[in-house]
């Protein structure tokens, strides 16, 4: 949903990606700025509301999280229903988590309409000796289907907000 009452709006974002990539680590960081260690596939909260300035405006962003069901493949559409922005997330260490990006793009396009903001997010950059994915196969990949680019860490913080910042901006510049 992107909705404009008066001077606020209200963005809804969507994480996707394979089981143990850092979603809920990535929300965690972004949203209450905390990292848990513990791999727990259901944190029990459907979303987490964020709210920032852009240009001088109020805007929400409602960050919604699976609940684990990306392990069966079973991501309802009421979860992607209304959805203006969504971060891919896969782990550098992990190449499989990769490959499966295309597969979560054809989802979320059967889904949601191609104006949705699409980040590509490469997590677990802070553990670059045990990486897999070059970061040039993060950018040409972007650069195929046309989606911005990050690396991150939920763990030691990096780029975190830059990248919710960057697709909230980009929302934002669509609607305003
Ligand atoms: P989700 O299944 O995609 O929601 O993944 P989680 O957020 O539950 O994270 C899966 C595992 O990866 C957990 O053990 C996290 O502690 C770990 N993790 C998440 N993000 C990072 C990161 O940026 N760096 C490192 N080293 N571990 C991470
Ligand atoms: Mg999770």
């Amino acid at each position: 949903m992107a909705e404009e009452s008066g001077e606020e709006y209200l963005f809804k974002i969507v994480l996707i990606g394979d089981s143990a990539v850092g979603k809920s680590n990535l929300l965690s960081r972004f949203a209450r700025d905390e990292f848990d260690h513990n791999s727990k596939a259901t944190i029990g909260v459907e979303f987490q509301t964020q709210v920032l300035e852009v240009d001088g405006k109020e805007v929400k962003a409602q960050v919604w999280d699976t609940a684990g069901q990306e392990r069966f493949r079973a991501v309802t559409s009421a979860y992607y229903r209304g959805a203006v922005g969504a971060l891919i997330v896969y782990d550098i260490t992990r190449r499989t988590t990769f490959d499966s990006v295309k597969r979560w793009l054809d989802e979320l396009n059967t889904h949601c309409d191609t104006a949705v903001t699409r980040m590509l997010v490469g997590n677990k950059r802070d553990l670059e000796s045990i990486r897999e994915v070059r970061t040039e196969e993060g950018t040409e990949l972007a650069e195929e289907e046309g989606m911005f680019f990050i690396e991150t860490s939920a763990l030691d913080s990096t780029n975190v907000s830059k990248a919710f910042e960057i697709v909230i901006r980009d929302i934002y510049e669509k609607v305003s």
